[in-house]
């Protein structure tokens, strides 16, 4: 573990999820005057619960002395453990309320959600040989979570005093609709969760449980803090970084960029999300045939969320045929 800055501890935690993918998720706790802040609890296995303990042993401290627990969001590698340490604890746990609205469909009652993902694929041109894979690619996932309710939402702007931090929660939509980042100004800190990553672009997809225009949020996200005044970043996955308001222009770059691409492969004639998502190149090592179920569904999702941002911005239009959506340059 590493003392960050001084009384907030960085926990770099074991994840083993689909691969490939970051090899750790980040857990932040922070020292008040009794008792201890966790932000972000993990992903839900017995090897990630051990090395939480070992990061408290290290520094005199046990799952008792964790007083609240605040998930950035609910995805299995921030909020897996939550319900376990919240037992382990007694702690009091908070995240936002839209993401407490996803909890009995992700990780209790799939059935329906699974229904919605099929029909929006489906829409979008996944040819059917390939579709009960890529629809079913998240199921499993729910082995890793202990699903357990916030005592506390939060709406985004509420105030958190904890010893001698006070942090902002800023509601930063589009990675997931719920998802918040912690902002301390006096110290400088943003604990950004999946907004925003060093190296990693963060997935903005659209689903059955983002807003119409995810990308359209998460850029204005990126937007709306870009002046913040951040010294240290401390993200979800990776390492702690600075250099803030140049990862923010990054982004917000590497997202035109990939607006243009698409804009160029429409050139000639009308595709569907599938068939543009198959043609682009991603930040993975497989050509799409081999591409592993989960990541060909990021991939999916993500170019949809792209093409209805230029559908909105009026750069694209769309075509129904043969109960498929097409898209063309307007
Ligand atoms: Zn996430
Ligand atoms: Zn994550």
């Amino acid at each position: 573990m590493t003392e960050v800055i001084p009384r907030v501890h960085w926990l770099k935690l074991p994840l083993d999820m689909v691969k490939p993918t970051p090899p750790h998720v980040n857990a932040y706790l922070i020292q008040g005057d009794r008792g201890y802040l966790l932000v972000d609890t993990g992903w839900g296995t017995d090897e990630t619960l051990d090395s939480v303990k070992k990061h408290l042993a290290a520094i005199g401290a046990d799952f008792k002395d964790i007083s609240q627990i605040i998930v950035t969001h609910i995805h299995p590698d921030h909020y897996g453990l939550a319900g376990k340490i919240k037992q382990l604890s007694g702690a009091k746990l908070a995240f936002h309320e839209i993401e407490k609205g996803f909890i009995e469909s992700r990780y209790i009652h799939m059935e329906n959600l699974l229904s919605q993902t099929a029909h929006l694929l489906g829409m979008n041109g996944v040819p059917p040989d390939e579709l009960p894979l890529i629809k079913n690619a998240t199921l499993g996932l729910e082995q890793f979570v202990s699903p357990v309710n916030p005592d506390v939402t939060f709406r985004g702007g509420e105030t958190i005093a904890f010893g001698e931090f006070t942090f902002k929660i800023l509601l930063t939509p589009g990675h997931s609709l719920g998802h918040v980042c912690l902002y301390e100004p006096k110290k400088g800190i943003l604990i950004c969760g999946d907004h925003i990553l060093p190296t990693i672009t963060p997935n903005t997809g659209r689903h059955p449980q983002s807003d119409e225009n995810p990308l359209k949020s998460y850029l204005d996200s990126l937007n709306d803090m870009k002046n913040l005044g951040v010294d240290l970043v401390l993200p979800g996955h990776e390492s702690p970084f600075d250099k803030f308001e140049t990862r923010v222009n990054e982004l917000i770059q590497h997202h035109k960029e990939r607006n243009h691409s698409i804009l160029v492969n429409l050139k000639r004639e009308p595709q569907t999300a599938y068939q543009i998502a198959r043609g682009l190149v991603w930040g993975i090592a497989f050509a799409w045939p081999e591409m592993p179920a989960f990541h060909k569904r990021l991939a999916i999702s993500e170019t949809l969320a792209h093409l209805t941002f230029m559908v909105d911005d009026g750069r694209l239009k769309q075509i129904a045929r043969d109960g498929m959506i097409y898209y063309r340059q307007n």
